[in-house]
């Protein structure tokens, strides 16, 4: 049996909705991520068992567990929407691991909640996989995320455009708290479940501030420097969430709700994938920008708890939110220069990290592949002739080069030592989106080889692996996936 606790689930009723998930026909796991798993103290053999099968479906509702949705509002493409809530997911409980941190465990597309409005509260496989594949790839790109300890398949239909086979993710988070779920309480001015759910959150995300002289005002401030940090980490390997609305920002600060994301092939920072971003709010350049607005957001909320003068609120706030542009700049300059070779960027740096996302789109390459180039070549070998495999253009790059060839003499540093700091910093393979449709493609006709593949592939995201080669190459001009899909 699962140790399942359930804190969450004594905090004051508005907060969630007591519900069990729905059972489905014929359920079977796909995929176990044994290490996650090991990591959270599960024995390997209990997912052999029927009992995990039925668990992680809905199948049966294990006698510790006190299933619940949670509630939540929030921003959706700016408009605000009073009342969201897990319409799909359904959080079992939570578990302490041997090393006694606390992670949710949720399945996502097990059935109506009392949020589902119109919707079916199913999810097929696509975005299922999807997720799993993202966001174990950035957690091993170093990026805080919410993980995938399992999925499987329903053995029923999920009706959207065509029929599809249903499938159900065991999302693992270390919470499942929103910007959205502040905003629901603020919402509706219910300031004591407001101050419950801060307490909560603070007690389980961020005990180093419990003692604070103003834990609210501190719990903004740690926040608001997380997911700056998060934020600029997305920008480092391309990433575009797609959907940032202010109920898919975690305030355990960990990406969450990977729907139409997409990682960028060529460079270009108004580059949308989304099919419904359509004015581009959240393009691959905007991210911090609307950081910065839900983020304002979520300072809102807390305006009746940092001081009881909403003057004084409003001012405090004012001051933890002017932090930004300071911490996004340092984030900035650091994870950029990093992924340049300069170790302890200057200010003169951020114009040349500039120049060079200017150089490497006129030049029109591959992102990922054009710093990682940069990162392989020794110094007497950097020319633009090395960047002709994935370069349009490859003789725009000449000038920035030779700045850069300029700039790294300044720094004193072993180039071996250099190309080590960039390798580590510049991924060999990220999730190319050709390769996230083809698995997914393959695995609707039940061939999950190139699914499993990519998943292993994405493990070692900063190591060259020959074996991997054909997963880390930019698509074809027929092989470019230029929309994706929320995972509805
Ligand atoms: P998302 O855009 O995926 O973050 O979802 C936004 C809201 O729609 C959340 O409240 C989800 O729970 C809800 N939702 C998304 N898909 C479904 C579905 N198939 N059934 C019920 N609710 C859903
Ligand atoms: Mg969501």
């Amino acid at each position: 049996m699962i140790a399942f606790k359930h804190s969450y689930a004594e905090l004051p009723s508005p907060c969630f909705a007591r519900v069990n998930p729905t059972p489905v026909s014929a359920p079977q796991i796909i995929k176990i991520n044994t290490k996650l798993a090991t990591k959270l103290g599960f024995d390997l053999d209990y997912f052999k068992t029927s009992d995990a099968t039925k668990i992680f479906s809905g199948n049966s509702v294990s006698e510790n567990s006190k299933p619940i949705a949670m509630a939540y509002a929030g921003h959706q493409f700016g408009n605000w929407v009073h009342s969201l809530g897990d319409g799909r997911a359904i959080l079992l409980g939570e578990i302490d691991t041997p090393e006694g941190v606390r992670f949710d465990i949720q399945l996502k597309g097990s059935g109506k909640t009392p949020f589902s409005r119109q919707g079916d509260g199913r999810a097929w496989l696509g975005p299922v996989l999807r997720e799993y594949i993202v966001s174990e790839a950035m957690h091993h790109l170093g990026i805080p995320s919410t993980r995938s300890l399992l999925t499987l398949t329903t053995g029923d239909i999920v009706y959207r455009e065509r029929p599809l086979p249903g499938a159900i993710l065991v999302r693992v988070s270390r919470s499942h708290i929103r910007v959205g779920t502040f905003q629901y309480f603020y919402a509706r001015n219910d300031y004591n479940s407001l101050k419950r759910l801060a307490d909560y959150l603070i007690n389980r995300c961020y005990p180093e501030i419990k003692y604070a002289r103003n834990p609210y005002l501190a719990l903004l401030e740690s926040i608001v420097e997380r997911q700056i940090k998060l934020v600029v980490q997305w920008l480092g390997v391309g990433f575009i969430h797609g959907v940032m609305n202010t109920d898919n920002t975690s305030l355990s600060c960990e990406t969450i709700d990977f729907g139409p994301c997409a990682f960028l092939d060529k460079y270009h920072p108004e580059k949308v994938f989304s099919s419904i971003d359509f004015n581009g709010r959240y393009s691959f350049s905007n991210q911090p920008k609307i950081m910065q607005w839900n983020l304002t957001q979520f300072a809102a909320t807390l305006l009746p708890l940092i001081d009881s003068n909403v003057d004084v609120s409003k001012k405090l706030a004012n001051e933890a939110l002017s932090e930004i542009s300071d911490l996004y700049e340092t984030h900035w300059l650091e994870i950029f220069g990093a992924k340049l070779g300069i170790k302890t960027p200057n200010t003169n740096d951020h114009n040349l990290i500039l120049e060079f996302l200017t150089a490497f789109q006129s030049a029109g390459c591959d992102f990922t592949k054009a710093f990682r180039i940069l990162s392989e070549l020794e110094f007497d070998a950097i020319t633009y002739k090395a960047f002709e495999p994935i370069a349009e253009n490859p003789q725009s790059l000449l000038h920035w080069l030779n700045k850069w060839k300029d700039r790294l003499y300044t720094l004193a540093l072993p180039d071996l030592d250099r190309r080590k700091l960039m390798q580590r910093s510049n991924p060999w393979i990220i999730p190319r989106n050709h390769q996230i449709e083809l698995a997914i493609q393959e695995s609707l006709e039940g061939d999950y080889f190139r699914f499993n593949n990519l998943v292993e592939a994405l493990k070692k995201p900063y190591k060259r692996q020959i074996k991997y080669a054909a997963f880390s190459k930019p698509p074809r001009s027929n092989e470019i996936v230029t929309k994706t899909h929320c995972g509805t």
